[in-house]
């Protein structure tokens, strides 16, 4: 069985046995990869994107084609407007650069609270990490318990290399990002992602401004065995 194959596996495996599967879509280069994977073979998944209020235009590009060209149905999730409010009401609209504290509270704000709605009535949800991303993403598996958020959580393309996921995008002329044609491998919310540089960690364009030894995750995805997520340059 190829990986593409192994992926659909996964698919088909979420789908039949639970009564509601998540897909959280960020539209970085694995997750259109899914998109397509889904859309031809796990059509019972449901689509969801958190809408941060800070996404690239370049996001809501990829986005609204995947929509109109491809015809998927995918739900927004939006940030609750009060806590945004009292938030940049209290440090101001770009609180993240002020401290790691500041940065977790942006995103528990406008990613981990409306992600924790959108899986609310979910029994598994899918991602798009991979393990070579970073060290502690290496020993998640492809099928995990999830234990941020109490349900199943689908890893399926966890073996596929950064190529296997161009030799797709590319041999299926698949809609992508356009910002990860200007050096941006993992994308993010605008004010948050850099592009990088020859040599630099695929990571280091998130949150670039903090400590080496700070944790480059928003939170989303928490190592189920290390009970932490991936340290910045791990
Ligand atoms: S990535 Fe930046 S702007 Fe987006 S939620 Fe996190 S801190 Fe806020």
């Amino acid at each position: 069985m190829n990986k593409v194959e192994q992926s659909i596996t996964y698919l088909r495996q979420a789908e039949q046995s639970f009564n509601q599967v998540v897909f959280a879509c960020s539209f970085g280069a694995e997750d259109v990869v899914l998109l397509d994977l889904i859309r031809q073979h796990a059509p019972h998944i449901r689509i969801i994107s958190l809408d941060t209020g800070r996404l690239p235009q370049e996001t809501y590009d990829v986005m609204q084609t995947w929509r109109k060209e491809k015809g998927l149905d995918i739900d927004l999730y939006f940030p609750d407007a009060n806590d945004v409010e009292s938030m940049v009401k209290q440090d101001g609209v770009n609180l993240f650069y002020d401290s790691i504290e500041k940065r977790k509270q942006c995103c528990f704000v406008r990613k981990i609270k409306p992600l924790k709605r959108a899986l609310e009535d979910a029994e598994a949800w899918v991602t798009g990490l991979r393990g070579e991303q970073a060290k502690t993403r290496a020993t998640m598996q492809a099928v995990e318990d999830d234990a941020a958020f109490g349900i199943k959580k689908y890893n399926p393309l966890i073996d596929w290399s950064e190529q296997d996921v161009w030799d797709y995008i590319k041999s299926h002329e698949l809609p992508y990002n356009a910002l990860h044609d200007k050096f941006y491998p993992s994308i993010g919310c605008a004010p948050c992602t850099r592009a990088i540089s020859v040599g630099e960690d695929p990571r280091a364009g998130r949150w670039w401004w903090e400590q080496e030894d700070a944790v480059a995750e928003c939170g989303l995805h928490v190592n189920p065995i290390a009970g932490k997520a991936a340290k910045k340059g791990a």
